[in-house]
């Protein structure tokens, strides 16, 4: 924990932080955010998200066989992008908003195989490492078929090694799936929030689950202590991998080509803005840096986080990253947001993104469930807690003095009404169907 006159300190110079600490929405514009910060400079390239994307092309012909819900769209593993015109009258209509543009929702709770965002970064993690092991001892060059990784000879193989990961249940979930169909042994470590049926899923699939009472950063780091014992086991840090970056980041290529096929432009007169869900910060920060690799100046990035688990905000408002938790300013890390509910943000991420990330804004689970009923309601998506804190995005940009500000500072008010608006849907098409009706409820109470 940090001193009290620290804190303080950081209070007294940050005033948006006393919001932040007494658990209000509040929306940060990121003041190292530049317009003309160019990522060919940067340690992660262009070049290395597309041989990432070459990987999982490789791979495809196994997932297809593996996985035959991924079969309608070859073996690659990506998610519709779709318009949401009812959803977008109901919350212009109900917001009162000028100039909405076009919104688009895109469906990474419906990704296959585990249903959430984190089937990009997990799953690519395990392909990678697979794919190491197998070219070492020979079972296979770039150029085979990647079919063969489901025969004998490579289950066999990787029957002798281990993998873990700490989560708070759905990095869990792909991970867990992918490595148990491959043959690894696979241990996942679950925060106390993880939700009970993805420990369940987890442990019909072989996956062996191990409880903490205790929230994700504590998960993370038992789950490395235990696998730095064993010279076979493969760690997936969560806080620091490049490798899961970049499987994120590779959504980016894909975006490209269906805005592409969609007729949807984006340029200097028709500005992009894209609203990620937060927790340790990977996959949104992977998605979001692709984004920007791409479409530069033209594309803008905002985290949402929950109101008692802005770890991001925190770590890079102070400029403390993984040093500073929640808990620091007297939050709970609280949140029906599981997926969210990370209490200390990853310095990697944190330090990497910050002339790319436009800001970031907090949202409360009650928000967060009524936005879920709408967008069940008006386009008959189930989503995850989680899943819904981008939703709340455009409403924040076009009405908060800070959202606004952020477009009158980079001459963007006038080009709204040529705007897209991504709300990116980072998971539930895995939620059991009960779990599922409970959330809806909550959208109606609350
Ligand atoms: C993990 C997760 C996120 C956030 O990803 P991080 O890499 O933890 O920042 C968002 N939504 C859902 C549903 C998730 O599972």
């Amino acid at each position: 924990m940090l001193k009290e006159e620290t804190i303080k300190h950081y209070v007294n110079k940050y005033p948006l932080l006393s919001k932040v600490s007494d658990g209000e929405e509040v929306f940060w514009c990121n003041p190292g955010y530049s317009d003309n910060h160019r990522p060919e400079t940067e340690t992660i390239t262009l070049a290395d998200i597309q041989e990432a994307e070459a990987r999982l092309q490789r791979f495809a012909p196994y997932l297809s066989a593996a996985f035959p819900e991924t079969q309608e769209t070859n073996g690659i593993i990506e998610s519709p992008l779709l318009e949401i015109p009812d959803f977008q009258k109901i919350i212009t209509d109900k917001e009162d908003l000028m100039h909405p543009g076009k919104w688009l929702l895109k469906c990474d709770s419906n990704l296959p195989i585990s249903g959430s965002i984190k089937a990009r970064g997990g799953i690519y993690e395990v392909l990678k490492h697979a794919e190491e092991l197998a070219l070492q001892h020979q079972l296979i060059t770039r150029d085979e078929n990647y079919a063969k990784f489901a025969e004998e000879p490579f289950t066999q193989l990787f029957s002798q090694y281990s993998i873990a990961v700490g989560s708070t249940g759905n990095l869990g979930l792909s991970i867990g799936i992918m490595s148990a169909k491959l043959g690894f042994n696979v241990t996942v470590h679950m925060s106390g929030d993880a939700q009970e049926w993805k420990k369940i899923l987890l442990r019909s699939k072989g996956v062996e689950v191990i409880e903490y009472h205790a929230d994700y950063s504590l998960a993370v780091e038992e789950g490395r202590k235990q696998a730095e014992l064993d010279k076979r086991c493969y760690f997936i840090d969560d806080e620091n991998s490049t490798t899961l970056f970049l499987g994120y980041a590779v959504a980016a290529l894909r975006l490209k080509k269906q805005l592409q096929e969609q007729g949807i432009p984006v340029d200097q007169d028709h500005p992009l803005f894209v609203y990620l869900p937060c927790g340790v910060g990977g996959g949104p920060g992977g998605v979001g840096y692709g984004l920007k690799v791409l479409f530069k100046e033209n594309v803008h990035c905002f985290f949402a986080e929950p109101v008692q688990s802005p770890c991001m905000l925190i770590g890079m408002l102070t400029g403390l990253h993984e040093e500073v938790s929640v808990f620091d300013f007297g939050l709970t890390n609280d949140t029906a947001a599981d997926g969210l509910a990370v209490g200390r943000p990853s310095g990697f991420v944190g330090k990497f993104i910050e002339p790319y990330l436009s800001g970031i804004y907090t949202i409360t689970d009650g928000e967060l469930f009524r936005l879920l009923r709408h967008i069940s309601d008006s386009e008959k998506q189930s989503l995850e807690p989680s899943a819904l804190a981008g939703a709340a995005g455009p409403t924040r940009l076009l009405k908060t003095s800070e959202g606004t500000g952020y477009l009158k500072k980079h001459h963007l008010a006038e080009k709204m009404e040529k705007a897209t608006h991504i709300i990116w849907a980072t998971g539930g098409s895995m939620v059991p169907d009960e779990v599922m009706s409970n959330y809806y409820q909550m959208g109606s109470r609350s």
